[in-house]
C-alpha cells in the first residue's frame, strides 16, 4: 500500500510496528466482531484505539496476541505474520479486566508471569524494583495484591506487561476504573515509554484520555474503522472561534439575528435551533445563540471586524475562545454515521438518533458549503 494511504502518517520511510489488512473476526457463525478492518501503527508512536463496548477493539487485541483465532487475517506484527508465537517474545500485553491471584504480592507477579514469558531469572530480579518503581509503586512491591485498589493492580498490570522489554505494548483499558491522579500517571507512564521508543497500543473508551497521550487514533464502530489518523487530521476544517457575551439575559432570536444583520451579508440556511446562521463578508459562516456567537473560522484576523462591530454596538464581550472539536465529538459523529439508514426498519432509539444525525450532517454539510 502506497505511504499516503495510511492517515497521519509522517515518516518518509516507515517501519511499521503493526500492519493489518482486512481483518475480520465471526464469533459463533453469527456476531461480526471485526468486519475487514485495516490499520498501521508506526514504531515508536502512541496509537489509541477508541469505540464503544462491543465495538470490537479487545477482539483485535485478542487476535494480535493469538489468544482467538481470526476468520480472515493479513498482516503482521514487527514484520513477522499475525498467528506467530515467536514474535510474542517482543510484545507486552495487559488484558481487559485482568485478575492477578489475590495470594501473591506485586513483586510475585511481576516475576511469575515473566517466568511464563521465559525471562531469565537474573534479568527477572533486576527488572522488578526497575519496573514497580517506574509505575510508581516502589513501597508496595512486598504487599499482597489483595490489600491494592484498582489504580495500583492496573500500575501493577503496566509493570508485568514490561517485564520482557517490548519493543510493542498492548494495553486493552488500562486506565479503567482509575481515578483522575492514577490517569495522569498512567499518562505519564506512556510518555516515559514512547520517550523509551516503544510502541505503544492503547485500547479505551475514555476519550479525553486518549485526546491528551496519542500520536494517532482510530475510532472503530460496529467492527469497522470509522476514522484514523492525528487529531489535528481527523479535526481540520471542524474549528470555530466562540465568542462569549455579557447579557443579562439570553438573546432572543430576533436580537441575535439583528446582531448578526449588523456584522454580515446575508442570512444563509440552517435547521439548527434558536440559531441562524449568516455569512461574513469575508466567507465563513457566523452563527448566535443566545449568548453566545460562533464563528466558522480560526483565522483571528477574520473574528476582528466583528469585535468592532460588537464593541461600536456596546455589546460587553466575556471571552473569545478558539475551539476545535472534541474526539468525544468525533466519536459521537461517527456513530451516529455508522447507524442503519433509513431501509432498515429502526427502533424508537434509532430513530431518536437518525434524526440527531440528520441535524449534525445538515451541520456539517452547511459548514463544508460554507467554506
Ligand atoms: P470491545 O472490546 O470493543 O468492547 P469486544 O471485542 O469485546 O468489544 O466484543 C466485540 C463483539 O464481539 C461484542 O458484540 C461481543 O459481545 C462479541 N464477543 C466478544 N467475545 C466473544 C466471544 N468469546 N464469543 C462470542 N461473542 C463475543
Ligand atoms: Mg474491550
Amino acid at each position: 500500500m502506497a505511504e499516503q494511504s495510511v492517515p497521519g502518517a509522517t515518516h518518509a520511510d516507515p517501519t511499521w510496528a503493526i500492519d493489518l489488512a482486512d481483518v475480520a473476526k465471526t464469533y459463533k457463525g453469527k456476531i461480526e466482531a471485526l468486519k475487514g478492518i485495516s490499520m498501521r501503527i508506526q514504531q515508536g508512536e502512541v496509537f489509541g484505539l477508541l469505540g464503544p463496548n462491543g465495538a470490537g477493539k479487545s477482539t483485535l487485541v485478542k487476535i494480535l496476541m493469538t489468544i482467538i483465532k481470526p476468520s480472515r487475517c493479513q498482516g503482521t506484527v514487527l514484520g513477522h505474520p499475525v498467528g506467530s508465537l515467536q514474535v510474542l517474545r517482543r510484545v507486552g500485553y495487559l488484558p481487559e479486566h485482568h485478575r492477578f491471584p489475590n495470594y501473591l504480592t506485586g513483586a510475585q507477579v511481576l516475576d511469575f508471569y515473566a517466568a511464563m514469558g521465559e525471562v531469565p531469572r537474573r534479568v527477572r530480579r533486576k527488572r522488578i524494583g526497575e519496573l514497580l518503581e517506574l509505575v510508581g509503586m516502589g513501597d508496595w512491591g512486598k504487599t499482597r495484591v489483595s490489600k491494592y485498589s484498582k489504580g495500583m493492580k492496573q500500575r501493577v498490570g503496566i509493570a508485568q506487561a514490561l517485564m520482557n522489554d517490548p519493543d510493542i505494548i498492548l494495553l486493552d483499558e488500562p486506565t479503567d476504573g482509575v481515578d483522575p491522579v492514577g490517569r495522569r500517571d498512567i499518562r505519564n507512564i506512556l510518555a516515559e515509554l514512547k520517550a523509551r521508543g516503544k510502541t505503544v497500543f492503547l485500547n479505551s473508551h475514555l476519550l479525553s484520555e486518549l485526546e491528551m497521550v496519542c500520536d494517532r487514533v482510530a475510532i472503530l464502530v460496529h467492527g469497522q474503522v470509522a476514522q484514523q489518523g492525528t487529531i489535528d487530521d481527523l479535526t481540520a476544517g471542524k474549528e470555530r472561534y466562540e465568542i462569549q457575551l455579557e447579557c443579562d439575559s439570553p438573546l432572543q432570536d430576533q436580537t441575535c439575528a439583528a446582531l448578526l444583520r449588523k456584522i454580515t451579508l446575508e442570512p444563509s440556511q440552517s435547521n439548527k435551533r434558536n440559531a441562524d446562521r449568516f455569512v461574513l463578508p469575508s466567507g465563513p459562516w457566523v452563527e448566535c445563540e443566545q449568548s453566545t456567537l460562533r464563528i466558522g473560522t480560526t483565522d483571528p484576523a477574520l473574528i476582528q471586524p466583528i469585535i468592532d462591530v460588537l464593541r461600536q454596538q456596546r455589546v460587553m464581550i466575556r471571552s473569545i475562545k478558539p475551539l476545535r472539536p472534541s474526539l468525544e465529538d468525533l466519536f459521537l459523529e461517527a456513530v451516529d454515521d455508522a447507524q442503519p439508514d433509513e431501509s432498515e426498519a429502526p427502533s424508537p432509539h434509532q430513530k431518536k438518533s437518525k434524526t440527531k444525525r440528520k441535524n449534525r450532517k445538515n451541520k456539517k454539510n452547511h459548514r463544508e458549503s460554507q467554506a
